[in-house]
């Protein structure tokens, strides 16, 4: 019954993906909100307040509806969700499961429970119901960027955390093996030998770590798909050509599927599973490509458990233009970072300048391969302290740097003056060398410190 049901699903997401005209795309779509906003209203005591008077008879009027965002959602969990959930409850049985590190099983035999990462008391708990997991194999191969002459497929997947929702994934078709980032990058290559692997699935950090292991591989994988942080585009061009294969990125949050790689690699925002706006400042909806909207606002369409209407998420993406696949599902050009990864500097003018994450990331990455990892952190309003991951260990400062490390060094320093000048930034520039462990908990490597508000 599971196999047909995921080939059921795998069917028809894939002939959306492909076939469905704009017309189609919004009817589908303003059906699945009128859906989701009845249901909130039936169920959601929260939702029966906020959306009092409100009608949705084109999506148009959907704009008028109010926003949410994490702390208003979690300040509201026990009366938004529409299963009964209590905060505490379920904060509990997630922090008990951190702290065993057990990853694995279903909150009331019935949810999923997800732990984002926050500050203490900026968590985010997300529910969603074991009925929508079971279902992950036909959206996985129908929206995995896999295809189906990779069938079957043999997947190391390689993150922070794990969870029911990924182990749900394995299906007659699909086999996935679980592997923490903190593995030893040679045990990773290991495992995927030992597995005869063929779909690699590991954030890009992870992938950086494992570049000087290149050779320890077998074969190459027939494809490398990466997710949990942004993956600039230097960086998927250096990963295709060390592993040999395709690398394509997923946009998934807790907050759900968002967009996945098409069959030519371009992310599309996944139309039918989740609502996508995106705002200017002013609220005006942006649609050229190319541009980077102010807001981006979720409408999760396929978990009524807890409806997450118009939720403002942190994350910052520069729309795309059409894909040669012929979908009419919009693209994304790039997920750009959070919203809390953009430094602030003042120009010469006192001119208050956005560095976004994306430039600085790329200034870096693009200096030397031997980069392994970094981190950018805004010391005063205009000096930032770079720190470079060289494989070396740490260096103080008190003796001279190995000259090849040096070199970097001085590469770097070179390229961020010139990169700074060309938008007439003066900023005073620090560099350390040293190691960058990725996080071992469930927390994201930040890679941009700005200056405490
Ligand atoms: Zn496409």
């Amino acid at each position: 019954m599971a196999l047909l049901r995921n080939l059921a699903d795998w069917a028809i997401l894939t002939h959306r993906l492909y076939h469905d005209p704009v017309r189609r795309i919004r009817s589908r779509q303003l059906r699945a909100l009128v859906r989701l906003v009845r249901l909130a209203r039936q169920k959601s005591p929260y939702y029966q307040q906020t959306l009092r008077g409100l009608p949705l008879r084109r999506l148009s009027a959907f704009r008028r509806f109010p926003q949410v965002d994490k702390a208003e959602m979690m300040e509201h969990f026990d009366t938004l969700n529409t299963v009964g959930a209590r905060k505490d409850e379920v904060m509990a049985y997630a922090l008990d499961k951190e702290r065993r590190r057990d990853d694995l099983g279903y909150w009331r035999g019935r949810f999923v429970v997800g732990l984002s990462s926050g500050t203490s008391g900026n968590k985010g708990l997300y529910l969603t119901p074991r009925s929508l997991t079971r279902r992950l194999p036909g959206v996985f191969l129908a929206r995995g960027g896999v295809r189906l002459s990779d069938l079957p497929l043999r997947i190391l997947f390689i993150l922070r955390v794990f969870s029911q929702g990924f182990a749900d994934i394995n299906a007659p078709l699909i086999r996935l093996r679980y592997l923490h980032s903190m593995t030893p990058p040679a045990d990773i290559l290991d495992a995927f030998n030992a597995m005869d692997g063929n779909v690699l699935m590991a954030p890009p950090s992870v992938l950086r770590q494992l570049l000087p292991f290149r050779d320890r591989l077998a074969r190459p994988p027939r494809r490398i798909l990466t997710y949990a942080e942004v993956l600039e585009p230097e960086e998927k061009a250096r990963f295709a050509r060390v592993f040999g294969a395709p690398v394509a990125e997923i946009y998934q949050a807790s907050e759900g599927q968002i967009a996945s790689p098409c069959r030519c690699g371009t992310l599309h925002i996944n139309e039918d599973l989740a609502y996508v706006e995106l705002e200017d400042e002013d609220g005006t909806p942006v649609t050229e490509p190319g541009r980077r909207p102010a807001r981006m606002l979720v409408t999760n369409l396929v978990n009524g458990a807890q409806p997450l209407i118009r939720y403002r998420m942190n994350d910052l993406v520069e729309l795309g233009g059409p894909c040669p696949c012929g979908s009419k599902f919009r693209t994304l050009a790039r997920v750009i970072g959070r919203q809390d990864d953009v430094l602030y500097l003042q120009d010469r003018n006192g001119v208050r300048r956005a560095v976004f994450p994306d430039l600085a990331s790329r200034w870096i990455i693009t200096t030397d391969d031997r980069i392994r990892e970094f981190q950018v952190e805004q010391v005063a309003p205009d000096r930032l302290r770079i720190a470079l991951d060289l494989g070396i260990g740490a260096w103080d400062g008190t003796v001279p740097l190995p000259g090849a490390e040096q070199g970097i060094v001085d590469a770097l320093e070179a390229r961020f003056r010139e990169e700074l000048a060309a938008y007439d930034i003066p900023c005073g520039l620090d560099f350390q060398v040293r190691p960058i462990p990725l996080p071992a908990d469930n927390r994201k490597l930040k890679r941009f410190l700005g200056l405490p508000a």
